[in-house]
């Protein structure tokens, strides 16, 4: 820790409580049977790994389970991703791993889209440790992309 919080440290302490939840009892782990998207996804630099799969029925994501290692933030995002996709339409799926990386990078997002995120916010703290970022966008780029070929076919 580099100390000097900056009148964040209650912000902090909430986002480190929802982080360390998602990678405690991580959320839809169990396998998805005939997943429509299907895909591995890995983070050389730290030993990230998981399998993401996900069953798109009437345009929407109807199961999704997603499996694997990896550190603390890349876990908790990973169930933050599939509580948030589940039920969800294909296009919102794309707006929220739009918004997503853009709350990584420290960019704007819109009172609507943090709606949308909900506590996925938490993963905003992780833009203070810049090796963490890949960590934690590593399962949303990969279902982001998988998604859109899903799309095109
Ligand atoms: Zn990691």
């Amino acid at each position: 820790m580099t100390g000097g919080t900056g009148g964040l440290g209650d912000m902090d302490e909430l986002y480190e409580a929802i982080i360390l939840d998602h990678y405690r009892s991580p959320r839809n782990t169990a396998a998805v049977e005939e997943p429509d998207i299907d895909l591995e996804v890995n983070n050389p630099f730290c030993g990230d790994e998981f399998h993401i799969q996900l069953k798109v029925e009437d345009d929407a994501v109807s199961q999704v389970g997603i499996t694997g290692r990896g550190c603390a933030i890349s876990q908790a995002s990973a169930s933050l991703l599939a509580e948030l996709v589940k039920g969800k339409s294909a296009s919102e799926v794309e707006s929220a791993v739009d918004a997503v990386r853009r709350l990584l990078k420290g960019e704007e997002i819109t009172d609507a889209e943090a709606d949308i995120l909900g506590d996925i916010e938490a993963l905003g703290g992780v833009r203070k440790f810049p090796v963490r970022i890949k960590c934690a966008l590593l399962s949303w780029v990969g279902l982001g992309d998988a998604l859109r070929d899903h799309l095109a076919k």
